[in-house]
């Protein structure tokens, strides 16, 4: 089957990317023209590296869910809070929007992050049918996304300096912030480590192959 010109791969021109400058060189160059470093064909075991950032990052979730993120003493009485917890006190309060920010930082994006990637590696483990450009599609928006996850643990710090101000009230970290911190750059470090274009390679559906017959 003859490609599309604009359905081409570098790989089909002989063409491959510098992992350190992202200059195109050719294949024929064993080595980067511009800044020398060894030129790389696929890299298949980046999917391993990724199933393994991803697995410990959903065993992370569940310390990060089960045990307190944050201990707040007040008059000498200590009330702890796990994330869930933490977000039905703040609607308590009358504070929704924060609630809703929480609620988004810290249960929404993680979940649709570790569901997304998991979505994404089984397509390339598996060669799952699904149409690529959903796919990328969806690994921008994971990629995108995870930053703002670090929101929740920026309230806790806010939250301990600024009631510690105070004399009366005591706040601190909980166990859960570590984990949750973990759940976060692992899910980030997966999908920076994944090499991507495995998927063009791998994955072709229907979908795609009529729009490349
Ligand atoms: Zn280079």
């Amino acid at each position: 089957m003859t490609k599309k010109v604009e359905y081409l791969q570098g790989s089909d021109l002989d063409l491959l990317i510098c992992h350190t400058c992202k200059k195109v060189c050719h294949r024929a160059l064993n080595d980067c023209d511009r800044c020398g470093t060894k030129l790389r064909d696929r890299d298949h075991s980046s999917i391993q590296k990724a199933w393994a950032l991803l697995i410990t990052a959903a065993i992370m979730l569940v310390p990060a869910n089960y045990y307190p993120i944050s201990i707040i003493t007040k008059q000498g009485k200590e009330t702890e809070d796990t994330i869930f917890t933490g977000i039905l006190h703040t609607i308590d309060l009358g504070m929704i929007p924060i609630a809703i920010i929480l609620f988004i930082a810290s249960i929404l994006v993680p979940w649709l992050k570790i569901l997304g990637l998991i979505t994404y590696l089984s397509a390339i483990s598996f060669n799952l049918p699904l149409p690529k450009r959903v796919l990328m599609k969806g690994f921008h928006i994971i990629e995108w996304i995870g930053r703002w996850s670090m929101l929740d643990l920026c309230v806790i710090s806010l939250t301990v300096a600024l009631v510690n101000m105070g004399q009366l009230l005591d706040a601190q970290a909980g166990p859960a912030a570590t984990p949750f911190a973990l759940v976060i750059l692992f899910t980030q470090l997966a999908a920076k480590v994944l090499d991507t274009r495995l998927l063009w390679d791998k994955v072709e559906t229907e979908h795609d192959s009529k729009r490349n017959a």
